[in-house]
């Protein structure tokens, strides 16, 4: 008897060491906060919550920097981690933060969308909890998150998810995908309510251009290229044969699917004043025939078994020895994101969005993304904002 109460507390206690083991590192992920620092152009600090009340005092609420030019003129949106695993959105928005200066027009950048999914992993896949990058300062450290909001956030999930408010049938998963809850509503689920808040934002503040910013798989179609509706596939036309030919490299238009519910490149448009466009970098990371997901790969984007693939043309993007590394995949986002812009400000009359001080492609790829981003510790007295 005695030894059998013996085992029994034996197995407990591994079973809490264990847990305790697993879990700690994901706790103290969970409460790992990312410092942007206040650039030249940033104005003020809002909360999206501001927009969407029932997200005050939620993982769900987020930072909303904005940057007020001194000249009147339109105004623009940019969205990075609406997918966490996804951290080119996020760089190529603090790059702008910590460097742009607007001088016509208004940007706003909500560099964590979805700040649950940030604080959180994707069970089973290896992924690591977090990520530097070298500086001319020293490293900055930044969460690696999931694409999908954390269950401790958002739960239970649905057997179907039916988007709100066309009643469109979607997997159970993407209840907790920003990427498929737009438009949202005020009393919704959370990830409802962070893209009501970014809707309201853009309807009250009168948004003309909106740019979601996200990486893709090699291996997936719709990857290296601008997603465009209707409304403004146009300019994202324009801004694609821009950069082929002045900056020598591809991202191609993809037009947004009407039937397929729930995207910002379709329901921001359709709900709101902005024309919507979604951005795509390839992220090698993400695609599932790689080796181990280690942050080397992350932001290297080099893999052997990609490598294979693509000499047999299994890929969507040319890929060699050079992988796709990070400097590449931010230097586009930051490029198309300005030409969007500039063409959006060349056939709009009086809505001109200009900015400086945001580095283009050839710039990131030759200085590295560390090279734009400032010394947390040298920072003016607040003038970091924890995200
Ligand atoms: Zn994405």
């Amino acid at each position: 008897m005695k030894k059998d109460v013996l085992v029994k507390v034996c197995l407990a206690a591994t079973f809490l060491a264990l847990a305790l083991w697993g879990g700690l590192p994901l706790l103290r992920h969970r409460h790992f906060d990312i410092p942007v620092v206040k650039g030249p152009g940033v104005t003020a600090v809002l909360r999206l919550s501001e927009f969407s009340p029932g997200l005050k005092g939620t993982a769900g609420d987020t930072n909303v920097y904005v940057l007020e030019g001194r000249e009147p003129g339109g105004k623009a949106l940019l969205l990075g981690d609406t997918h966490p695993n996804e951290p080119e959105g996020m760089l190529s928005a603090i790059v702008v933060i910590e460097n742009a200066v607007v001088e016509k027009g208004t940007l706003y950048v909500i560099p964590v969308f979805n700040n649950s999914g940030s604080r959180t992993t994707r069970p089973g896949d290896g992924y690591p909890l977090y990520f530097d990058v070298v500086t001319d300062g020293g490293r900055r450290r930044f969460r690696y998150g999931n694409r999908d909001a954390s269950p401790l956030d958002q739960w239970p999930d649905p057997d179907v998810y039916i988007h709100y408010p066309e009643g469109q049938l979607l997997s159970y998963i993407d209840v907790r995908n920003a990427n498929r809850t737009w438009p949202g509503r005020a009393g919704g689920s959370l990830m409802e309510r962070v893209t009501f808040g970014a809707m309201e934002l853009m309807r009250r503040q009168k948004i003309d251009v909106a740019i979601d910013v996200h990486g893709a798989e090699t291996m997936y179609p719709v990857t290296n290229c601008i997603v465009a509706p209707e409304s403004s596939v146009k300019i994202a036309t324009l801004a694609s044969l821009t950069v082929k030919a002045m900056e020598g490299f591809e991202s191609h238009v993809e037009p947004s699917p009407s039937g397929f519910r729930g995207l910002s490149h379709r329901e921001i448009g359709d709900h709101g004043p902005a024309l919507p466009f979604l951005i795509e970098s390839p992220i090698p990371f993400l695609d599932q025939p790689t080796g181990p997901k280690t942050t080397k790969f992350l932001l290297d984007g080099k893999d052997p078994f990609l490598l294979a693939l693509s000499k047999k043309k299994k890929l969507f993007v040319p890929y060699d020895e050079s992988g796709w590394p990070l400097e590449k995949r931010v230097g586009q986002n930051l490029s198309v994101t300005l030409e969007i812009l500039r063409q959006f400000s060349k056939k709009t009359a009086g809505r001109p969005i200009a900015l400086r001080g945001v580095p283009r492609y050839a710039d990131v790829v030759k200085n590295g993304v560390g090279h734009y981003l400032a010394d947390p510790a040298r920072a003016a007295s607040g003038g970091v904002i924890l995200n």
